[in-house]
């Protein structure tokens, strides 16, 4: 159970203000690209799947910012790279292998589990993040078969949710960078292992919520409905089928 402090007093989806939401969401947009906020068809969808870091929780909660730390000194200490390397090469092996785990098992075959338990586990998740029962409630209320999509591991995925005070069982499945042989997204090959596992034979049928701009891309080029999440996803309203400031917003975006 996580020890913060509620994001919201709101208990169920029902109570969640669909006028201010209107108004927030195409004020955060340019209005003259409407096309950021159509519907999508409900009967379409066969899974749902939500990206973990900086979707299910909001950026601000700064996990990330204390993982990319973390990774920072697991290259340094436990990889002995130097100092004034181990940005520029973070940073390469993030935009070349997606992750930085990809790029570090490539070129040091290093144990990912052991890498997780450095760079994650230790993380003292119920202080970065904070309870949701506002967003427990929308999930729970989405009619959807619902799948954690994450390129991290499936521990960290289960923690996120503790401190988010979110039942792990309102997912069928975590799908970690485990159960898609390590071809982390933006690889197509992660997005069609998803599908497998999810039993979805149609990339139609599913709908990814992601903050990452690369990977809505890439779920979108294999024929996913994707919706950007996060202010930092705004670029992707290009292509995406939606944009929602945070998941609080899915009811404007999936309605009957
Ligand atoms: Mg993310």
């Amino acid at each position: 159970m996580g020890t913060g402090t509620d994001v919201s007093q709101t208990d169920s989806p029902e109570e969640v203000s669909f006028d201010m939401v209107d108004t927030y969401v195409l004020s955060s947009v340019n209005k003259d690209s409407q096309t950021v906020y159509k519907q999508l068809e409900l009967q379409d969808l066969e899974a749902v799947f939500f990206d973990c870091d900086d979707t299910l929780y909001p950026s601000s909660c700064k996990v990330s910012e204390q993982v990319r730390k973390n990774i920072q000194s697991y290259m340094n200490e436990k990889l002995q790279i130097p100092t004034d390397k181990v940005l520029d090469l973070q940073h390469s092996l993030f935009l070349e292998y997606g992750t930085t785990l990809k790029g570090l098992q490539e070129l040091y075959a290093i144990d990912p589990y052991e890498y997780w338990s450095y760079i994650h586990w230790s993380l003292d998740y119920e202080s970065l993040i904070q309870k949701d029962s506002s967003l427990r409630s929308i999930l729970q209320w989405l009619p959807f078969r619902k799948f954690v999509f994450t390129n991290a591991d499936k521990t960290h995925a289960q923690k996120c949710l503790q401190a988010l005070d979110i039942p792990e069982e309102i997912f069928e499945d975590i799908i970690d960078v485990v159960s898609v042989g390590f071809n982390n997204k933006p690889d197509p090959k992660s997005f069609l292992a998803a599908l497998k596992i999810a039993r979805v034979d149609n990339p139609s049928k599913a709908l990814l919520f992601d903050d990452s701009v690369r990977n809505l891309r890439a779920a979108k080029n294999i024929g996913w409905h994707v919706v950007a999440v996060g202010n930092s996803s705004i670029e992707a309203k290009e292509f995406c089928d939606a944009w929602i400031p945070s998941l609080h917003y899915i009811p404007c975006v999936l309605s009957k």
